[in-house]
């Protein structure tokens, strides 16, 4: 690095100017700085993270999106985020769990690691003959996707294997919950990773919450000469003679980036940062159309843990209706503090509900914060994140001492997410592909959820390590 001064007020010049904190522009940072190159990441936020950012109120943590990880407490995993730590040198401490529950229409369905435990529960609601077409299916999946099935929707595989009605629909539930649409919208690539670590991955609670992820790949940036600048939100893109050579900031400043500079913000916010003319109308058209999930409620509750089972499970999710991507009916539960019991105060409980990425954004895009349509609203569509609640913990009204309820707006600002998406969903059955980490831009690439493969932790990870070898690669 050329100078180590502050570049919200000065200018400087490294390798690879990063913008966005979220894991995908950490880990790519992460993985740029410890091949040897300098780099600076630029994030908007005085906390680094994006979704997967923690923030505390009274004593309790919580955090704002994923709490569902996999791979971190065993010896060696193929889950892409352990491979960036394990190529960064860092660890992230976590407590390994093995069930959650399911609140399906039908009654509790408990999710487990353990194969024959998940298909006596499967049996519970399948017929035996889809019980047969089942392990047909999960045969199937296990085993690598030809390259030319990779883009094809899960579906088409769903429909050439299943006629059980329960098991199709857990198939819907199961795609909707990785990817931000049913079956038909999900790449069968997403979904075979799913199959494939069903049984072997470990799933694990980070202790420290999913911070102690967004803090192992800053260590891991850091100790390799990398910079973090917070509360540096970026205006632009500056291209130069057809190519991006570095990003100016709002507070003045510029980084400029010998080599790449690489965008981690969503998709239609990325295109906002570049000049006219930079890439193809045509290229920046498509780009600003890319199909998005809608957004988020979320319930943040601290509450008295006095009286409740130990060993309470830490996820849940409640599930109105078969009709899984309908608004207001996939509600999901993350209670961190029974495997971690730093996230509250002694005797309490820290409570992440949310609604499934899909709630309209239209109805709440005209109401001003603060004003009391505003509040209305906010408790009005929060109402089925406490009855969600009531199914795990039926007097939880009557326990709580702190409620934050964050709406798409919330979700827009502290994740700078357009629209408040979850994020980006180009559905398979439409033929629709997530693109790669290179644009049109020379100089400029992408990662994290606008990208390859798509939504989810590890998902950006892989991304993350795509941008890396392409940087790397690039002359
Ligand atoms: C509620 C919720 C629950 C989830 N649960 C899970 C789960 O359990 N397991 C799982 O695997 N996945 C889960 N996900 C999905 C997963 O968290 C995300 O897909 C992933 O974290 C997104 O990472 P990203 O790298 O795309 O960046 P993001 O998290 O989107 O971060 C992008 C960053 O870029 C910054 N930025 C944007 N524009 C600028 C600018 N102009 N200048 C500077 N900075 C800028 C933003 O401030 C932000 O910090 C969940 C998501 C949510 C919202």
């Amino acid at each position: 690095m050329t100078t180590t001064q502050d570049p919200r007020k000065t200018h400087t010049e490294v390798d690879v100017a990063v913008i966005g904190s979220g894991i995908g522009g950490l880990s790519a940072a992460a993985l740029l700085a410890h091949r040897g190159y300098s780099v600076t990441l630029c994030e908007s936020h005085t906390t680094p993270g994006g979704a997967a950012h923690g923030f505390e109120r009274d004593g309790f943590h919580f955090e704002s999106g994923p709490s569902f990880f996999t791979g971190l407490s065993v010896e060696q995993s193929t889950n892409p985020l352990r491979l960036v730590l394990d190529q960064i040198g860092e660890q992230v401490e976590a407590v390994s769990y093995d069930h959650w529950n399911f609140h399906f229409p039908e009654g509790l369905f408990i999710s487990s690691t353990d194969e024959k435990r998940y298909h006596e529960q499967l049996a519970k609601y399948a017929s035996e003959k889809g019980m047969q077409e089942w392990r047909r299916l999960e045969e199937r999946m296990i085993r690598p996707p030809k390259p030319e099935d990779i883009h094809k929707p899960f579906a088409s595989l769903v429909d050439q294997e299943l006629s059980d009605p329960f098991l199709r629909n857990l198939c819907d539930f199961d795609a909707f919950s990785l990817s931000g649409m049913d079956a038909a919208g999900t790449p069968l690539a997403e979904m075979h990773f799913m199959f494939r670590e069903r049984f072997k991955a470990s799933v694990d609670y980070p202790i420290g919450g999913s911070q102690a992820v967004v803090n192992a790949l800053v260590r891991g940036l850091r100790k390799h000469g990398g910079k973090l600048v917070l509360g540096a939100h970026v205006d632009s893109v500056i291209v130069e003679a057809g190519r991006a050579v570095g990003i100016k900031l709002r507070r003045g400043g510029t980084v400029r980036a010998r080599r790449a500079v690489i965008s981690n913000a969503a998709v239609w916010n990325t295109m906002s940062l570049l000049p006219r003319g930079a890439v193809p109308d045509a290229y920046r058209i498509e780009s600003m159309s890319a199909p998005q999930a809608e957004s988020i409620v979320h319930l943040h509750l601290g509450i008295d843990a006095t009286g409740l089972r130990e060993d309470l499970e830490i996820h849940h999710v409640v599930l109105k209706s078969w009709d899984v991507t309908a608004p207001q009916n996939m509600c999901n539960i993350s209670i961190p503090s029974t495997l971690d019991p730093g996230m509250a105060p002694a005797g309490h409980h820290a409570i992440h509900a949310y609604t499934a990425g899909n709630e309209p954004y239209a109805l709440w895009e005209d109401l001003k914060p603060k004003s009391a349509a505003y509040q209305a609203m906010k408790e009005e569509r929060a109402e089925v994140l406490w009855r969600a609640m009531e199914k795990v913990i039926p007097d939880v009204r009557a326990r709580t001492k702190l409620a934050l309820v964050g709406s798409p707006l919330t979700h827009e600002r502290f994740l700078r997410k357009h629209r408040g998406t979850y994020g980006a969903a180009y559905r398979a059955d439409e033929g629709r592909v997530f693109p790669g980490t290179e644009t049109p831009l020379p100089g400029l690439f992408c990662c994290g959820d606008s990208t390859l493969p798509g939504v989810g932790v590890p998902a950006v990870a892989m991304s993350a390590l795509i941008t890396a070898g392409a940087v790397d690669a690039a002359a």
